[in-house]
């Protein structure tokens, strides 16, 4: 049998730290490795399978399309990405699309949007207030908005113009404003920092200094988008309408595409501003709206509020049971599990091998975040193997 790991560790990049398992295919929470050995997915690949592996609507989609048109160019109107526009428009409070291929990308576009808005109208003001323990991904710009500094270090010097400030923290943001500032940037609830859920009016604070000091307020509901958190949107949790929000993980659910949706007043772009080569291409967009549709048209968003709470009453009981664990917090299908040490990697280790996928999200945090189409039965599947691991651990 090939030695796959073997391989890897010749010919690529040593980017990656990955776990000592080889999948070659999937199916719903199902995957499969080398071997013919079967696990059951609580991560989805960080947050990106929104329906599933290999959901027969989208694998439908993606073919149909392949044997259709691939790809063509933004220099002509393609029909695809114009009807993924049309529902993520229709069913968000934005008004305006711009597609692309990853979530870093999409965070870049908006915060190119927000200072070419603030050329216009906030006097050329360029700075970007981010959080702490933010992820907003990997390019130059979009890494210096992040809130780890390891992440930052080996690539300085890195672009101005971003301030960071504790999350969950209003007062915190109103402090840090400046005739320099041009937006806010946050994500609703802080995905790769540990799944950090703030306050309930955490974001209405901050809608209303945004208001009132002519900032825009940028969400980055990369991970908490499309129906992750149990509405499509996480920003409709908190009553808040932000004026930029942006997109990608279950947005294409295994299929490379971002978003960046915009309110009227700020999207700002005209021909010549910004544009990827790949961006918005029938491929992507078509799968992408087949993700969409199948969430909004089954009301997926509300199963996953459901089996959310279900999710999380079980998990918290592991608070009580086992002495190691110190919090449990999230929302919808996107929970965390937080130790008072760093075991994290050992417990996620100890799941593989009980042929359950999680993520050690941070080293002493445990992500877990099954596809919005698991079953309760796959649901208490995963809850029993966590139970012997944790039993295991703590014994
Ligand atoms: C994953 C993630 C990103 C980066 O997305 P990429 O597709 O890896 O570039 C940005 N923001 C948040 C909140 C994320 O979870």
């Amino acid at each position: 049998m090939t030695d796959w790991q073997e391989l890897e560790s010749k010919y690529m990049m040593t980017t990656y730290k990955r776990l000592p398992v080889t999948f070659v295919r999937g199916q719903g929470s199902r995957l499969w490795d080398d071997a013919g050995q079967e696990y059951l997915d609580f991560f989805g690949g960080h947050v990106v399978v929104s329906l599933g592996h290999c959901h027969p609507e989208v694998v439908a989609a993606l073919t149909e399309q392949a044997g259709t048109l691939m790809h063509y160019s933004n220099i002509v109107y393609t029909t695809p990405q114009i009807e993924l526009a049309r529902l993520l428009v229709e069913n968000s409070c934005l008004d305006r699309a711009f597609f692309c291929n990853s979530g870093a990308e999409a965070n870049e576009a908006a915060i190119k949007l927000a200072r070419k808005w603030a050329k216009e109208h906030r006097d050329g003001a360029y700075e970007v207030i981010c959080a702490e323990n933010a992820f907003h991904g990997r390019t130059l710009a979009t890494v210096t908005a992040s809130g780890t500094e390891r992440y930052k270090a080996p690539f300085t010097p890195l672009p101005i113009g971003f301030v960071h400030v504790p999350f969950n923290d209003a007062e915190a943001i109103r402090r840090a404003t400046t005739e320099a500032a041009c937006a806010v940037l946050l994500e609703p609830i802080q995905g790769e920092g540990g799944i950090v859920v703030p306050d309930d009016d955490y974001l209405r604070q901050v809608r209303a200094w945004c208001d009132k000091q002519n900032l825009l307020l940028i969400l980055d509901e990369v991970q908490t988008g499309i129906g992750r958190t149990g509405a499509l949107f996480a920003y409709q949790h908190y009553g808040i309408e932000p004026d930029i929000i942006t997109l990608a993980k279950g947005l294409g659910s295994g299929f490379p595409i971002g978003a960046v949706l915009a309110k009227e007043h700020c999207a700002v772009f005209v021909p010549g501003d910004h544009g990827t080569t790949y961006g918005g291409n029938p491929l992507a967009t078509r799968v992408a709206h087949t993700v969409v549709k199948y969430i909004v048209d089954n009301d997926l968003s509300a199963q996953v509020a459901a089996k959310g709470n279900r999710l999380g009453r079980k998990l918290l009981q592991f608070e009580d049971r086992f002495d190691f664990v110190k919090a449990v917090r999230g929302k919808g299908l996107l929970w965390a599990v937080e130790f008072n040490q760093e075991m994290a990697e050992e417990v996620t280790l100890a799941c593989l091998k009980e042929r359950l996928v999680v993520n050690n999200v941070r080293p002493n945090t445990l992500r877990l975040s099954p596809a919005l189409i698991i079953s309760e039965e796959e649901l208490d599947e995963g809850l029993a193997k966590l139970d012997k691991v944790f039993a295991m651990l703590s014994a």
